[in-house]
């Protein structure tokens, strides 16, 4: 889908709201909208009803204001719409434009806008306007974001694919002894060697006792002779996240070491089975879950089964439970089932599916048979 195609389906997603203009701020719909990847935007999508009557090839109008260090990258990435340089900030010229533009009620999203970013859209604009203009909506181009289209899916398959070749990498690197932050350094030089814009979030190497934190960063503290190590990450790669967790042990583990990873491999396993298209998220979770509760673990499993992901590591729809959102073909998941037990140990496995019709597309199909290095 090109860019035109999805500012044409925000447009309609917008007047369906009942507004005839959209105020986009949040810089992932940004660049989904008009590809435009600075850091300082806020987009202006023109949806009235006057537009609706134009032929329907006719682009939809967008007017993207980003400050001046963006003048040359802005007008070679945000093709087919006017670009503003803005010498006060963007946000303060968009909502001037927007009151001269003569636009009625005007969309911002709800998720997205602060109280103080909104004092500044209302300061904007003449004193009659203050009260009507501006109007929250749920977010439109969030929702839209959630069906990947064909060169998001290719995008996010690379990436994917390049976190599968780093995991096959780190492998060969581990080595008991090493800090936790050696091995989070290896895996990201690596990454941005092989052509990562950066990591899709804070790299987690969680190892022995420090691996019953969920979101264990990567420290000083050593890899132990005998013990768990999880690894979480992801890499960004064309402005899409991958992420992927594989938990693997140091030394002869442990039946109640070993009894906890088949179990979560299981629940894994069977999270990836109940999705397919028209499946409710929620229903996904207690797939898993269930598989937990029967093996008397499911207390320690303190956390969602997944998330949805994109130009954000964390986008809607939620694998959560009882979240009743249905799943689409289309949609990449997670699927990331863990088990955390302080002061003793935690195990998490995680991978990226394509929704389809049928079933799911595993994306990461790094191995997840008992590792022992
Ligand atoms: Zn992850
Ligand atoms: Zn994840």
């Amino acid at each position: 889908m090109g860019l035109n195609a999805r500012k044409k389906r925000a447009a309609g997603a917008a007047r369906a709201a009942g507004v005839d203009a959209l105020l986009v701020t949040h810089l992932p719909d940004v660049r989904w909208l008009c590809g435009f990847t600075g850091s300082s935007a806020a987009l202006v999508l023109l949806c009235a009803a006057g537009h609706r009557a134009r032929p329907s090839r006719s682009p939809i109008r967008a007017v993207l204001f980003t400050d001046g260090r963006y003048i040359a990258q802005a007008n070679a990435e945000a093709v087919g719409t006017e670009v503003v340089i803005a010498t006060r900030p963007p946000l303060t010229e968009a909502c001037e434009w927007i009151a001269a533009a003569r636009v009625r009620r005007c969309g911002f999203d709800r998720t997205q806008t602060t109280v103080a970013a909104l004092a500044t859209m209302r300061k904007s604009v003449p004193g009659k306007l203050r009260r009507s203009l501006f109007v929250a909506v749920d977010p439109l181009v969030a929702r839209l974001r959630q069906v990947k289209d064909a060169e998001e899916i290719a995008s996010l398959r690379a990436a994917a694919a390049l976190g599968c070749r780093l995991f096959d990498r780190i492998l060969t690197f581990i080595q008991p002894g090493m800090t936790e932050m050696a091995v989070a350094a290896e895996l990201e030089h690596a990454a941005r060697l092989a052509g990562a814009e950066g990591m899709s979030f804070e790299t987690i190497i969680a190892s022995g006792q420090r691996s019953a934190l969920p979101h264990g960063h990567a420290t000083l503290a050593k890899l132990p002779r005998r013990g768990f190590v999880t690894l979480d990450f992801g890499v960004l790669l064309d402005g899409y996240c991958s992420d992927m967790t594989r938990t693997i042990h140091i030394g002869r583990a442990s039946a109640s070491e070993r009894n906890a990873y088949d179990a979560v491999l299981e629940a894994q396993e069977a999270g990836i089975a109940a999705i397919r298209a028209d499946v409710v998220t929620g229903d996904v979770d207690e797939a898993a879950r269930s598989v937990l509760r029967r093996a008397g673990l499911a207390d320690w499993f303190t956390h969602s089964t997944g998330h949805s992901l994109g130009l954000e590591i964390h986008e809607e729809p939620r694998l959560a439970a009882k979240r009743t959102e249905k799943l689409k073909a289309g949609m990449i998941v997670t699927i990331e089932p863990g088990i955390y037990m302080p002061g003793k140990f935690g195990v998490r496995i995680e991978d990226t599916v394509l929704v389809t019709r049928s079933g799911c597309e595993i994306l990461t199909p790094s191995p997840k048979a008992w590792i022992e290095l």
